[in-house]
């Protein structure tokens, strides 16, 4: 049995240059956690072409969504790029990864750290109404270089706090909190430098960080996730994994070369 489904492409979104969005038919079959990421790809030369991908969608949607960067000579986006809708692209059948609310211990507040395509694992998270179940307020943040690349910020602040079934929770539960680091927007800085200094928490309205109420999800590039788990071990909060949960847990969202 082969370990992918074929699934067509019912939608493409360009937000950018280097970014966009995707959705494509979904097999009822295909099981998954909010939070998971699989490998999907296309046929190249008879061969699957295939990397992890973060599923943007919720695991109720009847379709599947993904945020894709686009890399200049990246052996599968630049050809994934070009994807027209009714083309075929493989989905591995093994969803898997960290990110999902079950890796953290209760706490109060839920901050979900995100920079580029990281956002991607969380725009599932904040669909889930497990989330806002387990947690009083949920904090997504978004850091990015340049405006344009605030991917979904639209859909963040205008729909879903209009969702038919998420609104209400959307509404009191969610905050979303865009930042920009190379061009001038009302939200500026690197993720890291707006929780060490508390810019974030003061921002918002909220207590300093705090082991003991917040629990964290961290989705970037290596450097950033390291040094947020140093901040965040200074602050006393605990790793989870997929055994052991934590107050924080985090995943790549792309391999550096
Ligand atoms: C757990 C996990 C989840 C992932 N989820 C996503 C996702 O939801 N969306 C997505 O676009 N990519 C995601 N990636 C990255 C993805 O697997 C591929 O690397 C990406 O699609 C580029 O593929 P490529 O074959 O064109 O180039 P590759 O040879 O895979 O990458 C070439 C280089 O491009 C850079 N790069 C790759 N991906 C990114 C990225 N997303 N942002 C910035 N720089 C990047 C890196 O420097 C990398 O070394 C994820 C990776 C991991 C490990």
């Amino acid at each position: 049995m082969s370990a992918f489904i074929e699934e067509k492409v019912l939608s493409v979104h360009h937000w950018t240059e280097r970014l966009f969005s995707f959705t494509t038919t979904r097999d009822q079959a295909l099981r998954f956690s909010n939070g998971h990421f699989t490998m999907i790809g296309l046929m190249v030369n008879q061969k699957p072409l295939l990397r992890a991908y973060s599923i943007v969608s919720p695991n109720y949607e009847e379709h599947l969504e993904f945020l894709s960067i686009k890399v200049e000579d990246g052996p599968l986006t630049s050809r994934l790029k070009n994807i027209q809708v009714g083309d075929s692209i493989i989905v591995g059948k093994k969803p898997t990864g960290t990110l999902l609310i079950d890796y953290l211990l209760p706490g109060k507040n839920l901050y979900l750290l995100s920079t580029g395509t990281g956002l991607a694992p969380f725009l599932s998270v904040i669909r889930d109404p497990e989330t806002y179940e387990k947690f009083e307020k949920v904090i997504l943040v978004h850091g990015v270089r340049e405006v344009k690349e605030l991917a979904y910020h639209d859909y963040l602040t205008k729909e879903l706090p209009q969702h038919e079934f998420l609104g209400e929770m959307v509404s009191s539960q969610f905050v979303y909190y865009p930042t920009v680091t190379r061009e001038d927007y009302h939200q500026m800085g690197r993720i890291t430098d707006l929780i060490d200094s508390n810019k974030l928490t003061n921002d918002i309205g909220f207590p300093e960080l705090d082991s003991k109420n917040d629990r964290v999800m961290i989705c970037g590039s290596n450097a950033m996730l390291k040094d947020l788990k140093v901040m965040l071990e200074k602050r006393h909060f605990k790793e989870g994994n997929t055994t052991i949960p934590g107050d924080f847990v985090i995943e790549k969202a792309f391999v550096d070369q």
